[in-house]
């Protein structure tokens, strides 16, 4: 008997296949009908039969052996099977990347949608950075991997946080990709990328003084969202951070509300990065109101709109805007008038180093140019009916306090008959011009700014009551433009 042949088929040994794709490897007998034949991959017996059918379950090189033995003749052969990507297996892309700021400064929180496998089961998300553009399939390999997120069937929108430690460089600009691996290792294809900037950090910072100029120590600063929340130390100084460039916080404070000690607090409008640093935050403080003044529900807060007219009014929501100068000492022109014993420009100047003495500052300057004055005075009997009157001038049109201011007109009615009442008149239309737009309402105590006023105002122990002179030096030092209802009567 002839000795039975063997060979094998295809003869090359190299061979190249996709996933997805099948290849038959089969045992060629002559002189013999049947033969022992076992075939193996990665060591494990996968086929008996005198051919196989080869499937790939992996990408890259595999190895495929046979041995098969026909009466006394044996032989064994192997291919080395280059296994390429299939295109018709790879995972599904992943969709909907996105890419946006993260819970903190510097950091990015890329999420995308769940990929649904088709041909094979997906292991997991591999996601990639680049700061230099999109990633494609032809650039991936030099996108930096940032790392992998296992896939879970319930995890509708998978999602990922990176910071500095992954790279993220704040300021810059990042594109991200993510691909789905599956069980073969084969990468979905790219069809899109997520794109955002790295938020930068910032403080808020500043200062919290009281309308008396003092540093306020141990004042709670808070903000809602981010949550957040501080005390000033000794110098009144907070800082709180770092936030996100994207965020734009209000500030609240919270301090004692006990009358007479404690301050009104304050809820700032919104803040970014450029107008949340070294803010000033100025505290009202609770002056105590004159024992004998019965109005204003006690509250110095409630004083101080009225005085300034920033109640606030529901139909006019301009209402509890304040409009003061902001600048002092505010020029003024004086013109000679002297009508009998009374010289009208020296009780002006009078009343001008009276408030300027009293208050510790100055209020007022006199300027010989008219055209750079702030207030002009005017000493005649051109309105009937009163001794003095605060106007505007300029602009025209409006109401005091109602608009900012440009220039007003201080009029005192020039047949008052003693320089006495003339000084006592100046120094009431000045207390307008500093922001006492209104008469005091207290039904009691000694005011400047009642409406009656009184002729021996000058002979009392303080002409100027010391509610005045705290409203006084509370709206200078408030902004104009401060909107009052910032400002709460309750802590
Ligand atoms: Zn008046």
């Amino acid at each position: 008997m002839q000795d039975a042949q063997i060979s094998f088929t295809p003869a090359q040994q190299g061979q190249q296949i996709a996933l997805g794709e099948q290849m038959t490897f089969a045992v060629v007998l002559s002189e013999a009908d049947t033969a022992a034949v076992n075939w193996e991959r990665g060591g494990f017996t996968v086929g008996q039969a005198l051919s196989y059918d080869y499937v790939p379950d992996h990408l890259g090189l595999d190895t495929l052996r046979v041995f098969a033995r026909a009466g006394d003749v044996a032989r064994n052969y192997y291919w080395v099977i280059t296994v390429g990507p299939g295109s018709t297996t790879l995972p599904p892309p992943v969709t909907g990347i996105s890419a946006e700021a993260g819970p903190e400064a510097g950091e990015v929180l890329v999420s995308w949608a769940r990929v649904t496998p088709t041909t094979y089961p997906i292991d997991e998300y591999v996601v990639a950075v680049s700061f230099d553009g999109p990633i494609s399939a032809a650039n991936w390999d030099a996108a930096t991997e940032l790392g992998r997120v296992p896939y879970r069937a319930g995890a509708v929108r998978p999602q990922d946080v990176y910071g500095a430690a992954d790279g993220m460089i704040p300021g810059a600009a990042v594109w991200f990709a993510v691909r789905a691996v599956d069980t073969l290792d084969q990468l979905s294809p790219i069809v899109g990328n997520g794109y955002t900037v790295v938020t930068t950090g910032w403080w808020l910072s500043g200062t919290v003084l009281d309308d008396t100029d003092a540093e306020l120590p141990g004042i709670v600063v808070s903000l809602v969202d981010p949550v957040r929340s501080t005390n000033t130390d000794l110098n009144g100084r907070f800082r709180i951070g770092p936030l996100r460039s994207i965020d734009r916080v209000v500030l609240r404070t919270t301090s004692s509300s006990e009358n007479g000690f404690g301050w009104y607090d304050y809820t700032s409008a919104e803040l970014d990065s450029v107008s949340g640093r070294d803010l000033v935050v100025r505290l009202i403080k609770r002056h105590e109101l004159d024992d004998a003044c019965n109005g204003y529900s006690q509250q110095f807060l409630t004083f101080l709109r009225e005085m300034s007219i920033t109640e606030y009014v529901a139909t006019d929501p301009q209402s509890s805007v304040l409009h003061v100068w902001d600048d002092f000492p505010l020029r003024v022109h004086i013109p000679d008038v002297v009508v009998g014993e009374v010289d009208f420009g020296a009780a002006m100047r009078f009343a001008m180093a009276y408030w300027d003495s009293v208050m510790g500052e100055s209020y007022f300057v006199e300027t010989t140019d008219p055209a750079q004055a702030q207030l002009q005075c005017r000493f005649d009997e051109s309105i009937s009916g009163v001794y003095g009157r605060v106007s505007l001038l300029q602009p025209g049109g409006g109401t005091l306090g109602s608009v900012p201011l440009e220039k007003l007109q201080v009029f005192i009615l020039s047949t008052i008959g003693t320089e006495k009442f003339a000084r006592t008149v100046s120094l009431h239309e000045l207390g307008h011009t500093l922001g006492l737009y209104n008469h005091v309402a207290c039904g009691g105590g000694e005011y400047l700014m009642f409406e009656g006023l009184a002729g021996d105002t000058l002979d009392r122990l303080d002409p100027i009551n010391p509610n005045e002179r705290q409203a006084v030096q509370c709206l200078r030092r408030l902004p104009t433009g401060t909107d009052m209802r910032r400002y709460a009567i309750a802590n």
